[in-house]
């Protein structure tokens, strides 16, 4: 996708402090991180939302959620992490390239979600 954000940062047009590639998947620290940790994990494969995603995309999903654990680990989330995938309007998705937020740190991470 031309004008894709992170369809750049894999074509290597826009830099990125990469900590994994393989052959269908990057991840990147984010530039704005809001814990001690906070990495994307990108699909090569542009696909802009979730709720894009297709029955042809299963072992795509399911490589990057195993990943996602080992690429924690590596990052030194030995106690856990949270992970996010905002989604389109609703979800304040911000880059209409699927990705998921993996974010920790030594400390509990505050609540996702606030009543009120
Ligand atoms: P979203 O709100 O779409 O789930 O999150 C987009 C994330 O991408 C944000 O956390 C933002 O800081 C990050 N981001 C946006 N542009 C760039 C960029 O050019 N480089 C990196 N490394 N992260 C970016
Ligand atoms: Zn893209």
């Amino acid at each position: 996708m031309e004008n894709c954000i992170f369809c750049k940062i894999i074509r290597g047009e826009i830099p990125a402090t990469k900590i994994h590639e393989d052959e269908d998947t990057l991840a990147f620290l984010d530039i704005h991180p809001v814990a001690p940790v906070h990495f994307l994990l990108i699909p090569k494969l542009h696909i802009a939302t979730l709720g894009d995603v297709d029955v042809q995309h299963q072992q795509l999903l399911g490589k990057m959620l195993w990943l996602v654990p080992r690429l924690a680990a590596s990052q030194g989330c030995t106690d856990g992490f949270r992970t996010i995938i905002n989604t389109g309007r609703v979800g304040g998705q911000e880059v209409f390239h699927l990705h998921i937020h993996v974010i920790g740190g030594k400390d509990r991470l505050p609540a996702m979600i606030h009543h009120g």
